[in-house]
């Protein structure tokens, strides 16, 4: 092992100080004071660290139906950019997300010792860990005198965790300048790297119906729960009609009280699709479901949202990129493979705008989403040594992993 990975081992106790203050910072996706905080002290760090240019962007509100059928807003927390060398021949994107799933009043706010190989915390692997190896290699790729062989940009997202519905566009605008994507989601469970992954929608429907009172004048109501259980009993049905394509109903809220026949109702649900063309199928049942509860006299049923991720598939490009993050782990000795999956992240994003990229280098771990989330405390340093070689690989031939892409603005502005 090269002294430049060797160096990396001595971190691991400053990256375990660093993971737990990071995770006892609050940064559910919603929380934006905390997600702020987390991009702040984040973006002190990076730019000491690694000399880099930080550019904070604000993004637009999240808007999310209510059961009375109303949009709120929620404002999402900014969006962070890091650049270095971006005359570089070799331009490389590397992603991660700022928040977590735990909300402020979740009782999963701080770590905890397992055992002294387990950290226990809420975001240590998705992936407050994984920006934290991305860091790590970043600055051991720096000191190498490869560097000036390949340019990057760190984009730091605020809300991955519920489809990125603020930075989609900037995700695919950045992934039209780099030849190459570098995610650090966690590892899959059993250590291993993502190849396919489904596709991803997130819907809301809101019914209305017609209040009336549940003794007096029942027959004049038009019960809107009752017309939601038929739309979500109808959805469900399609469940194991088309391959790898999977529907879930998650939230449902509606009614005031029992005594009064309810005139609104909300469930959100998501749909998960293995190949494009499963989004065209998918729409048209939600259509024809959505038509016939609309058949009933005094309910209205209305369908928002839509299909945010296109499915991950592979292409030569990516499988070029797999062979070299799997040679890469050979020789620091822990080979990996790559397989598909049902979860999706930004690495559908990326692949949708044309980037080749592998998108689990994060650390290893488990139970993510839940309050039981731990990681494998030495995974910080075996991920950035990892990372570290996949960099000064990619930097060794740049030419063979330029695309045609388009031009950064600084190399525009070297032509003019
Ligand atoms: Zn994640």
């Amino acid at each position: 092992m090269s002294s430049l990975l060797r160096k990396i081992t001595e971190r691991q106790p400053a990256l375990t100080e660093s993971l737990i203050e990071l995770a006892g910072i609050n940064s559910g996706t919603l929380n934006k004071a905390g997600v702020d905080d987390t991009g702040r002290l984040l973006g002190k760090t990076f730019q000491q660290r690694l000399g880099c240019t930080h550019e904070q962007v604000q993004l637009p509100p999240y808007l999310l139906y209510q059961t009375d059928g109303n949009e709120l807003e929620h404002p999402l927390g900014d969006l962070h950019l890091f650049r270095k060398r971006p005359e570089a021949p070799l331009q490389i994107l590397l992603s991660g997300h700022l928040d977590t799933v735990f909300p402020p009043d979740s009782d999963f706010q701080q770590c905890d010792w397992l055992d002294p190989q387990t950290l226990r915390g809420p975001g240590v692997s998705d992936m407050k860990g994984g920006i934290l190896v991305m860091l790590e290699a970043l600055s051991a790729f720096e000191n190498s005198s490869l560097s000036s062989q390949l340019g990057w940009t760190v984009l730091l997202n605020p809300d991955e965790e519920i489809g990125s519905p603020g930075s989609a566009s900037i995700i695919t605008q950045q992934a039209a300048h780099h030849d190459l994507g570098m995610i650090y989601e966690p590892a899959l469970p059993n250590g291993q790297l993502a190849g396919e992954r489904k596709g991803s929608g997130n819907f809301t429907v809101i019914v209305k119906g017609v209040a009336a009172h549940a003794g007096r004048e029942h027959h004049l109501g038009r019960n809107a729960i009752c017309a939601l259980a038929e739309f979500i009993t109808e959805l469900d049905r399609l469940n194991g009609q088309r391959e790898g394509v999977t529907l879930n109903v998650g939230i449902v809220n509606g009614g005031v009280t029992t005594n009064q026949v309810p005139d609104r109702a909300r469930c959100r649900f998501n749909i998960r699709t293995r190949i494009s063309d499963d989004e065209l199928w998918c729409k048209q049942q939600l259509q024809r479901i959505q038509q016939q509860i609309n058949l009933k006299n005094g309910i209205s049923l209305n369908l928002h949202g839509g299909f945010g991720r296109p499915p991950k598939s592979l292409n030569k490009a990516h499988l070029s990129l797999f062979q070299l993050v799997t040679d890469c782990s050979k020789q620091l000795g822990t080979p990996l493979v790559w397989e598909a999956t049902g979860g999706c992240c930004d690495g559908n994003n990326l692949t949708a705008a044309g980037l080749p990229n592998v998108d689990t280098l994060g650390v290893l771990g488990g139970k993510i989403h839940s309050s039981q989330e731990f990681i494998n405390i030495e995974s910080l340093v075996h991920r950035a040594q990892l990372s570290t070689l996949i960099l000064l690989q990619l930097a060794k031939q740049p030419n063979r992993w330029i695309r045609h892409r388009k031009p950064t603005p600084q190399e525009l502005s070297n032509e003019t």
